[in-house]
């Protein structure tokens, strides 16, 4: 698709003035999100609405034609423009760590299934977590060149706005987001017409639209349903984020698994990789499959064979009520058809592959085992997760340990040239380079150890003093929108203080996040806060979803908290927990703490957000924070262990965070040296900064997922795809062949002859000797806490003349004792993924 502009895309703009298609191409791509080299020219433009907007589309089609005319006319203003034009085409045409690395790699194209991407306040089509790792991986991915392409949904109205009443109850706004002035713009096919195009919703017919956002190298492009030629009911499907029940759920499931591939066909784009970002993408699976079918003459199951291999699944979900299931009355309303008419199987079919158990037909049909069945590589969001998920899926996949269940893990990470404040940004070019988070991040360490404790202090204390700074302005809007009484409006100037020790806290209000944890003995806790001489401050911040009483009473409860206490001083709720708040919070305070109970935070970014900034974490050992902790880098909330919703359990964490205030963080923050510097504070802050900084950014992520997932399910999808897909028949037909034969499988004698510690084991196995050449046999021990399972491949030595009984034989060095062994069977052909792909396995005891 072309990428220049011309004028006539966006009617919205003044006419007639020479160079605004330069500046509408800046505006219209949202790198201006992480990079501020443009932020002057919005600020020049139009100052009070890039102060309250950040969003340079919206400046530039509100600004008056005078002062446009004006600006372009100031020579200083055009070579600015002119800089970063030249800069933006540099940029397209220079080699990237992508291009560096694997510039002869079959990968082409991958495509990013989101429900949600979080990029920015000015484009708010995100809820939380899940936005963040889509909008920062995307990031990334441009940064690095990975070749993405996301696919999402437009909301018009996305996630509610909160306002505090002055009773301290949360209140829900849903504004209106007018695409016309949301950085995105219809897409539009070359001949100039805008890309529409239909799918059935339930027999219905339903048209979809297309938009398109520039993310630095890589696009974006939203699918909204508001269109006028829609029935009515369905032009509110892209309404809100998550909103209603679910019917509109499935609805925009559809619309974002099925209609989002018909998208990439219109396009003519066809990915090696299609990666689900969580299970909502999953009906993408059916729909690849489908496409693959038509246009190589195979059967559904065939074509799944082959497009599986090309699909990655990441699941971020750590409960299993978590996954998104739909009853089967719903699925029959909404695939019955599909089913018939384009897969071509029987409904009960396509119900299986959403299914635990093939034969429930009352049972929901489940996203996740969706993608899990249609995918070729599966991963869990930190290393914690992964083990959790394995136990989450494990039913799936009978008889198998569990260490074996097809999940692995790639921990999540920031994208941080978008959470670093100015401060922290100065320090970071000045040491590291202005290249840093665009390669291998090798040396990031090295040249952190070299910054001086008084550097490193300074922009802490720059960088607290911009966020009390913000706390007092936005506290002093706040309460006179809630109409707190006006002495409180008028002390908010003077809340809150420079040289204090900074807490914060901001994230969903859920119960798992125990967001009140905190306030278990408020007069302990008071006590913290107002001790004379070193008193603390804190920021809280969340939205708690709007059908959740539970979520909500929680607000309530810090909100009534602070105002009975008289605590604005030092403690501040700040209303609409956005991204654009993360910001400020992230990179001013010195202390972020996070208090979910193990093991629901699948892993937990926000902490990751304050790393750059010299932010030091105070945290479960859950998610990231369970990998990322060590003494040397913050403090750490739990044992390690579970311990459910134990209310005693609660009451310990919270004197345990009680206790590491008062005798760590509060100490050591207010002890300082000759020079009025907390050397050990900055020791700590430093190592966070240094080893954590790197490790948990999106860039390490975005480079683990291409090293270790993208290109090798590349790699595998195109080998199934040629041919026209053959190797789906050879698939599908030596499955059968297995799955036929394998009850017949039975082992013989297991003869062991042992001398010292070696062992040579042989196994006597029946079964037709077609199978030879498609199972493996094992001998297996199962690992402990440190080792995984020992696996060892048994020979084929020989067959009975009869073609029937097998001698398998190893010879093995162990101290274990021989029992711990046991024989297995497992099948073994064409290079498929087991259990993942082929769940049978025999044991021989
Ligand atoms: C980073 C971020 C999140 C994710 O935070 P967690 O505490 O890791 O769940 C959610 N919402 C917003 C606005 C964020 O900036």
């Amino acid at each position: 698709m072309n990428t220049r502009f011309n004028s006539d895309v966006y009617g919205l703009l003044p006419e007639g003035i020479e160079g605004i298609d330069a500046l509408a191409e800046l505006a219209l791509d949202i790198r201006w999100s992480w990079n501020h080299e443009a932020d002057s020219l919005w600020q020049q433009l139009y100052p009070s609405l890039w102060e309250h907007t950040h969003n340079p589309w919206l400046v530039l089609q509100s600004v008056s034609r005078e002062s446009l005319k004006e600006q372009m006319e100031d020579s200083s203003f055009r070579e600015k423009i002119k800089a970063l034009m030249i800069a933006k085409e540099e940029m397209a045409t220079s080699g990237t760590w992508f291009t560096d690395s694997f510039h002869d790699s079959p990968l082409k194209t991958i495509a990013y299934f989101s429900m949600e991407y979080m990029l920015s306040e000015a484009l708010p089509i995100y809820v939380g977590g899940l936005g963040n790792v889509a909008g920062d991986q995307l990031k990334s991915a441009s940064d690095l060149g990975v070749p993405v392409i996301a696919v999402g949904l437009l909301y018009q109205e996305g996630y509610f706005h909160q306002q505090i009443d002055k009773n301290g109850f949360q209140q829900e706004l849903y504004p209106y987001n007018d695409p016309g002035q949301l950085p995105v713009t219809p897409l539009r096919l070359p001949d100039g017409k805008w890309l529409r195009f239909q799918i059935s919703l339930s027999g219905r017919p339903l048209w979809i639209r297309a938009w398109q956002v520039h993310v630095g190298r890589c696009k974006l492009y939203l699918m909204d349903c508001n269109d006028p030629a829609n029935l009515p009911a369905h032009r509110g499907i892209t309404s809100q984020i998550y909103g209603g029940d679910s019917e509109l759920r499935i609805q925009q499931e559809i619309v974002l698994g099925i209609g989002g591939l018909k998208l990439l066909e219109a396009l003519n784009i066809h990915p090696e990789v299609c990666h689900l970002n969580e299970g909502h993408a999953a009906f993408l699976v059916l729909e690849r499959a489908y496409q693959f079918m038509k246009a190589n003459h195979l059967s559904f199951e065939e074509a799944l064979a082959v497009t599986r291999a090309g699909n990655v699944f990441t699941t971020h979900t750590a409960v299993a009520a978590g996954f998104d299931h739909f009853s089967p009355e719903l699925m029959t309303q909404y695939f019955s058809g599909y089913a018939a008419n384009e897969l071509q199987v029987d409904f009960e079919n396509l119900m299986a592959l959403g299914r635990e158990d093939a034969n429930n037909d009352k049972e929901y049909f489940n996203m996740a085992f969706l993608a899990m069945r249609g995918s070729g590589n599966v991963n869990a969001v930190s290393k914690l997760h992964g083990k959790v998920s394995r136990q989450l899926f494990s039913n799936l996949y009978p008889r198998w340990p569990v260490d074996e269940i097809p999940v692995d893990s790639i921990t999540n990470g920031v994208h941080t040239p978008s959470w670093d404040s100015e401060f922290a940004d100065e320090l970071w070019t000045k040491n590291c380079g202005k290249e840093r988070w665009k390669g291998n991040l090798k040396t990031i360490q090295k040249n952190i150890d070299k910054i001086s404790g008084d550097s490193l202090w300074e922009m802490r204390n720059d960088s607290r003093n911009k966020l009390v700074n913000y706390v007092r302005q936005r506290f002093e809007t706040q309460s006179l929108v809630s109409g707190l009484p006006s002495e409180v409006t008028k002390a908010a100037k003077n809340i809150f203080d420079a040289h204090t020790l900074t807490l914060g806290f901001a994230r969903r209000f859920v119960p798992y996040k125990r967001p009140n944890l905190l306030l278990h003995d408020r007069d302990r806790f008071i006590r913290i806060l107002t001790n004379p001489e070193f008193p603390v401050q804190l920021i809280i911040a969340g939205k708690a979803p709007p059908a959740d009483k539970s979520g909500k009473d929680l607000v309530h409860e810090w909100n009534q908290f602070i105002q009975q206490n008289n605590l604005y001083k030092h403690v501040i709720f700040l209303s609409d927990y956005d991204m654009q708040l993360t910001e400020q919070l992230v990179s001013g305070v010195d202390v972020w703490i996070n208090t979910p109970r193990r093991p629901w935070e699948a892993c937990g970014t926000s902490g990751m957000k304050v790393l750059v900034n010299g932010g030091i974490n105070l945290s479960e050992l859950d998610g990231w924070w369970a990998e990322a902790y060590t003494p040397e880098v913050g403090w750490a909330l739990g044992d390690m262990r579970e311990h459910g919703e134990d209310p005693a359990w609660d009451a310990a964490e919270a004197n345990n965070l009680y206790d590491l205030l008062e005798q760590q963080v509060v100490p050591e923050f207010y002890s300082r040296n000759e020079e009025g510097i907390p050397a050990k504070w900055i020791e700590k802050m430093r190592h966070s900064m240094a080893t954590l900084t790197p490790e948990f950014s999106a860039n390490r992520t975005v480079r683990e997922y291409t090293e270790e997932s993208y290109l090798p399910t590349a790699k595998e999808y195109l080998r199934r795809a040629g041919n026209n897909g053959l190797m789906g028949k050879n698939l599908v037909e030596t499955a059968s062949l297995v799955k036929q034969k394998w009850k017949d499988i039975h082992f013989g004698k297991i003869d062991v002859q042992k001398s010292d510690n070696d062992y040579a084991v042989s196994a006597s196995i029946f079964f037709d000797d077609q199978l030879r050449d498609k199972i493996c046999v094992q001998l297996f021990a199962n690992g402990n806490d440190e080792n995984g399972p020992e696996i060892l491949k048994m020979h084929f030595q020989s067959i009975s003349d009869d073609k029937t009984e097998h001698k398998y034989c190893v010879e093995i060095k162990t101290d274990q004792n021989f029992s711990d062994y046991t024989v297995r069977i497992i099948p073994c052909y064409d290079n498929i993924k087991v259990p993942l792909e082929n769940n049978l396995i025999l044991w021989q005891h």
